[in-house]
């Protein structure tokens, strides 16, 4: 029987992350070696103090019953203290919601603040989920282009010129995925200005890799030069990444009163709220001990991108190295290489080149064109070393070699 789906999810595709690490499970499963460069999440057991919280969390009936739709108080005020300490800024007239996840948190706050017909600024490269849930929602989705040349930086006069009289938000995420920097003082500190003078402007600032930075300086961001900007942002986080914690589905979001009580309601009539058993550990979890659990793993990405930085030389491609500082990706700019020699240079071939990627050489990668970047592969910086890098040599080789 045909099955007639309602327009709206006729129109969602498939999330390419989940899909390809669906690939990958499935050949891994099968016997065959993949190098997997996909990763989105962190390969090692959280933190052993949180695992031990969790076990004795175990002992309660609370654990296994509803939580209030908005999260336990006494982990919405561990947030906001997490970000007063953090940030250091004042988080007073703001609130907290909990969620199933950072991705439910976004989804919650644009939902709350975007009506059909607005306009929400994206900068490339963008998380690849934001677009589909702007256009689930009606809105529609502003890109500032950006390039390797740049960093992926966005030019703040290019950021300014998108915004409009249709603009509802600005989604800023950084840390970034897929390029893995986050955007210095005095970027932060010019768009802080231009955010200023546009006061209907809301601003969603994605901050769930902020703990993962192993290049100094750390992530500073607008509202800690402007705090009044904090009237009008919602700072969406979690533990997915920093706690190793993808799949325990736990998300924040940080935000004026309002705009929180909204994103309650909406909770309250789709998901009744997050994960009892875990919130409850989490609030016996000290956060400040993340940052030593996080050590080792920040120097093991570290030697990845350092790994990336000398095969790029040795193979005189120096031109497409940035120093990534953050997060733990790398976006892999090919248009310039021989594989694209007979190609449309409009056009983009990443996910062709992320599936013969695949098929030919067992090297598993994230195409970085719908994060809005053509012709570009997100590359995790996760995997052990030694894999890595031949993944990487491999990768480099065909990309040489091969003509589509
Ligand atoms: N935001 C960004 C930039 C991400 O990269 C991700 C996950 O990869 C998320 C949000 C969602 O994280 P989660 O829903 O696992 O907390």
């Amino acid at each position: 029987m045909k099955h007639q789906l309602s327009q709206r999810v006729q129109e969602i595709e498939e999330s390419i992350t989940l899909t390809l690490n669906n690939d990958v499970q499935k050949m891994l499963e099968s016997g065959r070696y993949i190098y997997n460069l996909t990763s989105g999440q962190l390969p090692f057991k959280p933190h052993s103090p949180f695992i031990a919280s969790i076990s004795t969390e175990l002992n309660f009936l609370k654990s296994f019953q509803y939580p209030p739709s908005e999260g336990f108080r006494e982990l919405r005020q561990k947030f906001l203290n997490d970000f007063m300490k953090s940030r250091q800024v004042e988080s007073s007239g703001m609130d907290c919601t909990i969620s199933n996840g950072s991705k439910q948190s976004l989804f919650n706050a644009l939902a709350t603040l975007v009506d059909p017909g607005d306009e929400v600024i994206l900068l490339t490269p963008y998380w690849v989920s934001y677009p589909h849930m702007i256009r689930l929602l009606g809105g529609k989705v502003i890109e500032v282009q950006t390039s390797v040349y740049d960093s992926f930086i966005p030019d703040l006069n290019e950021v300014e010129k998108s915004i409009g009289p249709k603009t509802k938000a600005i989604i800023i995420n950084s840390p970034n995925n897929p390029s893995g920097v986050h955007y210095d003082e005095n970027w932060m500190k010019a768009m802080a200005k231009i955010l200023v003078k546009n006061p209907s402007v809301y601003i969603i600032s994605d901050e769930v890799y902020h703990k993962i930075c192993y290049f100094d300086p750390k992530p500073v961001y607008f509202y800690q030069f402007e705090p009044s900007l904090l009237e009008r942002t919602l700072v969406i986080d979690g533990i997915s990444k920093f706690l190793a914690s993808t799949g325990l589905r736990i998300g924040s979001c940080l935000g004026p009163n309002e705009i929180i009580q909204g994103m309650k309601r909406m909770q309250g009539q789709t998901t009744s709220g997050a994960n009892s058993l875990i919130q409850r550990a989490l609030i016996h979890y000290n956060f400040d001990l993340a940052q030593d659990y996080l050590k080792a793993i920040h120097e093991h990405i570290r030697s990845n991108a350092e790994v990336l930085m000398e095969v790029l030389e040795q193979e005189n491609l120096s031109h497409l190295w940035y120093q990534c500082k953050s997060a733990f990706y790398f976006l892999l700019d090919f248009s310039s290489l021989p594989i694209l020699e007979h190609c449309d240079d409009k056009k983009d071939y990443s996910s062709l080149v992320a599936k013969k990627l695949l098929e030919f050489e067992d090297v598993a990668v994230i195409p970085g064109g719908p994060s809005g970047i053509m012709n570009s592969l997100r590359l995790s910086l996760v995997e052990e070393q030694e894999p890595f890098e031949k993944g990487i040599r491999k990768l480099i080789e065909f990309l040489k070699k091969f003509k589509l």
